[in-house]
């Protein structure tokens, strides 16, 4: 029976859809019928069943279709082997639904954009080369933003991953893209990470490293990155580099950003008791073995053997230059914020680290040198505590200042986000700065209702809408009695509210 010959990365989705076009089918349910046996068969973009029915039909290679034309490969890798074969199973036959649960649907770990996507100048190539367009695989991956040959923005087209007409396959065509658009270069990381999830795609290996595997790699990269004390993996650290590396808007549009360190990421560094997601291992990987490929990450997790007990506790050798340039940063960062602690508070985390497992002798003998005495007062140099702890509150200041979301910054809040803050409220008395600061900057109740009425007309402006005085009262929780001059004054200015 005629099939077309499948294109490189070619969706069997997509080859299915060009069929009926090089036939002049009308009718979906006729060529389901013809390639299946079955009208009921789903078009199915990503996990497609009834695989073997359509082997036998059409001479293909039921594996083969699946490993090279299904987006497969994403999830293979990362569920264990038992899982990884039953989806194989359900895809090649006709009554076993629910590949999507067994790829982790009912975890999240399936996630999916909303539309079919495509690259321009791969359209015009494919022209050029085969005649027509096709749909690939690797432009139809949650998180990619870019296509790994051009490394220019993905368009969405008309077509939906998941659509409500379950049975109707829709061959590429430029004709399904927005008119007029321009091609658009995505930058770097955007590259990178459509790069490192187009290998995870077209990785062969026939293997899945277990659970047990993959704590044991996701514990070895934690050592590498001085992010490991004895058996515990710190994963703010890691947390950090990671933002360092992807956008922040990114993160969130994926599902991956959280305020402090996102659960995903300290349980992918604990002991593995589910899988994660192509995306979620892919991200950790492009920070922190950056340009390594992902074929090479996944046959080194294959063969991940436990540590040796202590064998955590020996450092990989740090070049001289390295730790020369790590200690003049912690030197400089105690520098200006007094002690290890408050260094440690205001960014210095992941420097505190390196140098914890590459240099702990000369980290110890830096910080004694600015430790203070312990318990006895009298001894401690207010005047030095009283200028460190002031530049921490105005640091905390400038980064506090313009989150319109955060509770009143009172003096007690200032307070708070110091370390010690107890023993800090307890000596205030002693720390002029500090105070002088706390009566200056802390939000008055008047300039905290400003805040809130300043949200809320952000909000409307960017929603387009308009909102009357009491409706904004009640949105921002204030009471009639309690409006302070401030905020009545500030109503006044912005026009009344009505
Ligand atoms: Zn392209």
């Amino acid at each position: 029976m005629y099939f077309p010959r499948l294109y490189p990365d070619e969706l069997l989705y997509s080859a299915i859809a060009r069929c009926r076009v090089h036939l002049g089918m009308e009718s979906h349910k006729g060529l389901l019928a013809m390639l299946f046996g079955d009208t009921r068969v789903s078009a199915v973009t990503d996990l497609p069943s009834h695989l073997q029915a359509l082997a036998e039909n059409t001479g293909l290679d039921a594996k083969e279709l699946v490993a090279n034309h299904t987006l497969f490969p994403l999830y293979a890798p990362f569920i264990p082997q038992q899982r990884r074969l039953k989806l194989q199973q359900a895809m090649l036959a006709n009554d076993q639904p629910g590949a999507l649960g067994l790829a982790g649907a009912s975890m999240a770990l399936v996630k999916w954009p909303e539309r079919l996507r495509c690259c321009p100048l791969c359209f015009d190539e494919m022209m050029t080369i085969y005649g027509e367009p096709y749909w690939r695989r690797c432009w139809q991956i949650q998180g990619v933003d870019a296509c790994p040959e051009h490394g220019c923005l993905l368009l969405d087209s008309s077509v939906a991953f998941r659509r409500a007409q379950r049975h109707e396959f829709h061959a590429a065509s430029p004709r399904l893209l927005p008119s007029g658009t321009k091609v658009v270069t995505a930058d770097e990381g955007a590259i990178r990470l459509a790069a490192g999830l187009a290998q995870i795609l077209a990785f062969k290996g026939g293997e899945s490293p277990d659970y047990g595997r993959w704590t044991n790699f996701y514990r070895r990269l934690a050592s590498e990155c001085g992010a490991r004390r004895g058996q515990q993996v710190q994963a703010s650290v890691i947390w950090k580099q990671l933002q360092a590396c992807h956008s922040k808007d990114w993160l969130i549009a994926n599902g991956l950003y959280a305020v402090g360190t996102p659960p995903w990421l300290q349980a992918l560094f604990r002991k593995h008791r589910n899988a994660f997601s192509c995306l979620q291992h892919q991200v950790v990987w492009a920070s922190l073995r950056p340009g390594k490929h992902a074929g090479e990450i996944i046959y080194e997790a294959c063969h991940c053997q436990a540590e040796r007990v202590g064998s955590s506790s020996q450092p990989i050798p740090a070049q001289p230059a390295q730790i020369r340039r790590y200690r003049t940063h912690w030197e400089k960062a105690l520098k200006a914020h007094g002690t290890a602690k408050a260094a440690r508070y205001n960014g210095g985390q992941a420097i505190y680290a390196w140098l914890y497992r590459h240099d702990r002798a000369w980290l110890v003998v830096a910080n004694k040198a600015r430790c203070k005495p312990q318990g006895n007062h009298r001894h401690v140099d207010w005047s030095s505590r009283d200028k460190a702890l002031v530049r921490c509150l105005v640091s905390i200041d400038k980064a506090s200042t313009e989150v319109l979301m955060l509770p009143r910054r009172s003096r007690n809040w200032f307070l708070q986000q110091l370390p010690h803050s107890a023993s800090v409220e307890h000596h205030l008395d002693q720390l002029p700065l500090c105070r002088a600061f706390l009566d200056r900057y802390a939000e008055s109740v008047g300039e905290y209702q400003v805040r809130r009425l300043t949200r809320a007309l952000f909000e409307d402006a960017r929603a387009g809408r308009h909102s009357r005085r009491w409706q904004l009262e009640r949105r921002c929780g204030l009471d009639k009695s309690r409006i302070t001059t401030l905020a009545e004054s500030f109503i006044e200015q912005v026009g009344g509210l009505d």
